[in-house]
């Protein structure tokens, strides 16, 4: 279920399709339990209104998915709701009575506070929930002199309680949105903006990583460093912008076509590296792989586009610049002898 949520909006509406129908349940036994049905009291029309509205929002939810209309009817009527409950058993249950505590929805308030941040987001959310809380405190100050003291115990358990979650709810919706924000900004730091494959922060990240293993374990890879052939024609025949959308068709068709697991991204210009398991033979049979895949594929702005490229495998002692530079002289090799060939270093 998890996986196909991609998003903020699909993720409330897996919530509200299961959380509705256990609190269309929860209204559903209250009002039996307490027999709200035909009692024609406040309470009893806010359930029963509440209940229809819960059904005729999830199938809407279910049949065309969230929308902000259902979201807010359904947080103006569960504030509704909250707020007469609270006044009426602060009024019948308890000042009537003389006596008493507030009761089992207080178990609801964090779900309820927390579908305020849900709906409203931070600021607003902290501001709507403050304004619920000022309301139901004014409610029970009115008749604070007249309660005995295990009742005000109660209140007083209950506001303190009610601020703790705002507060805490108000930090973990801001702690959501920084850690949400900081993994945005780690994602486009290890990405070319232009090709949306990795960058070159990136390889060298990848690199340092392999050669550590290498060291300690001994798995071995090799390097690909490939370069477009004659990319500066592309550029002065047909101008940047379509120089700019070869080089993202380029990286898609050499992205789509690697053996999995192998990294690959763009070094800077029209220079890419792969990072391979395979090596030795294997590693120069997957470079004239790519190689003639660049050949043979109909590029959609240009025709006939090759690249050169150079293998080096990893060898003990090796740094990441020794080991570029082998792959280098590999690639200086392919173009010294007529580019769109593959060599090692
Ligand atoms: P060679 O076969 O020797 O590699 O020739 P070349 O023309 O590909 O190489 P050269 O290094 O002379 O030119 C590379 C060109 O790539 C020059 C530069 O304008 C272009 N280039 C680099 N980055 C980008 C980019 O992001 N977008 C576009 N459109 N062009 C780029
Ligand atoms: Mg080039
Ligand atoms: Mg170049």
């Amino acid at each position: 279920m998890a996986k196909s949520i991609r998003s903020f909006a699909e993720l409330k509406r897996h919530i509200y399709l299961w959380v509705l129908p256990i609190l269309i349940f929860s209204l559903f036994t209250n009002s039996i339990l307490e027999k709200l049905f035909f009692a024609r009291s406040l309470n009893g029309i806010i359930n029963i209104s509440l209940i229809i509205w819960f059904i005729v929002s999830w199938i809407l939810l279910y049949k065309r998915g969230i929308s902000t209309i259902i979201e807010y009817s359904n947080l103006i009527l569960i504030s509704i709701y909250h707020v007469t409950k609270v006044a009426s058993v602060i009024y019948y249950r308890i000042v009537q009575s003389g006596g008493g505590e507030l009761g089992d929805f207080i178990v609801w308030m964090p779900l309820y506070i927390m579908f305020i941040f849900f709906t409203l987001g931070q600021k607003r959310g902290l501001y709507f929930s403050f304004i619920i809380f000022l309301i139901t405190l004014i409610n029970g100050l009115m008749y604070i002199g007249e309660l005995p003291p295990e009742s005000v115990d109660s209140f007083i358990q209950f506001y303190i309680a009610t601020s703790v979650y705002i507060i805490v709810l108000y930090y973990a919706q801001h702690l959501f949105k920084v850690f949400t924000e900081m993994e945005i900004v780690k994602k486009h730091a290890f990405l070319d903006s232009l090709t949306s494959i990795a960058n070159r922060h990136q390889i060298d990240e990848w690199l340092e990583g392999m050669i550590r293993d290498a060291r300690e374990t001994g798995t071995q890879f090799a390097v690909i460093f490939f370069d477009i052939d004659h990319f500066k024609l592309v550029n002065d025949q047909l101008g940047h912008k379509t120089g700019d959308s070869v080089l993202i068709e380029f990286a898609q068709l050499v992205k789509s076509s690697l053996p999995l697991g192998d990294k690959f991204g763009r070094w800077g210009g029209e220079e890419f590296i792969l990072i391979s398991s395979s090596c030795g033979d294997n590693a120069l049979k997957l470079a004239e792989y790519l190689r003639a895949i660049i050949e043979n594929h109909a590029f959609r702005e240009v025709k006939g586009l090759t690249a050169s490229f150079g293998v080096a495998d990893y060898q003990p002692g090796d740094t990441i610049d020794t080991l570029l530079n082998r792959a280098d002289k590999g690639l200086y090799l392919s173009k010294k002898t007529g580019r769109n060939k593959v060599h090692t270093g």
